[in-house]
């Protein structure tokens, strides 16, 4: 599972770091590395092009896992560089500009958009299979997420636009009450197709979602 992100056009970059002369980028080695936007790699190139702009780069890192609690020692060994930046440019997905974000006083700007998290199908090919809804229906779906895979969100499908097993949004997709239903038939539990749902309780989802596991 990995959180996927994608950089940002670097004018909006350049843009938020008009007022910053000499930012510190920080990477991460585990999801940004895996998608290719804040690895090594990604990093230096972003350090190339900010020097570029005759920013004065004070250093770099790459964190092995930029959103949990080993961040803070890193950041600690960098703490030279990090205190001679004006702003850290980050190049993590939200989790870790959060995290970055507790560890300094500073401006923590984001380079990446964060977008969804997915699972990897095949080297390089990610794919979204859940959105956090809060109250998952998996069970009735024969493991197929409807609030993700049907582009209409729908918990009572499918829809009348479905033709031949694809759906009318997009023709090059699988419509996924259609795969619900030949998974369902597979399983011999078609009757979960008659069944109504209520709309989904939004409430479950309510933001900020908070828990303590004991
Ligand atoms: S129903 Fe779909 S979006 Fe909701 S928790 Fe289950 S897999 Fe995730
Ligand atoms: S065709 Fe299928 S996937 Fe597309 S919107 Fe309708 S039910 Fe959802």
């Amino acid at each position: 599972m990995k959180l996927i992100t994608r950089q940002k056009p670097f004018e909006e970059i350049e843009k938020q770091l008009a007022d910053f002369d000499r930012p510190f980028i920080i990477g991460c080695g585990t999801c940004t590395t895996m998608t290719k936007t804040g690895g090594i790699d990604q990093v230096q190139e972003m350090k190339e092009r900010l020097q570029e702009l005759d920013k004065r780069v004070s250093g770099w890192v790459v964190i092995p896992t930029a959103c949990d609690e080993m961040t803070e020692t890193a950041m600690k060994e960098n703490s030279r560089a990090i205190e001679n930046a004006s702003c850290i440019l980050v190049m993590t997905c939200a989790l870790g500009v959060h995290r970055i974000s507790l560890y300094i006083d500073r401006p923590v700007i984001p380079a990446l958009d964060t977008l969804f998290i997915a699972v990897e199908d095949t080297p390089g090919y990610f794919r979204e299979v859940c959105a956090q809804c809060g109250q998952c229906v998996l069970g009735e779906t024969a493991g197929i997420c409807p609030i993700t895979l049907c582009h209409k969100g729908l918990v009572n499908g499918p829809c009348g636009g479905t033709n031949n097993g694809k759906c009318e949004v997009d023709k090059e997709k699988d419509c996924a009450w259609t795969l619900i239903y030949e998974r369902l038939k597979e399983q011999g539990r078609l009757d979960l197709m008659r069944k109504y749902y209520p709309p989904k309780n939004y409430q479950v989802a309510l933001r900020p979602r908070t828990i303590k596991i004991q």
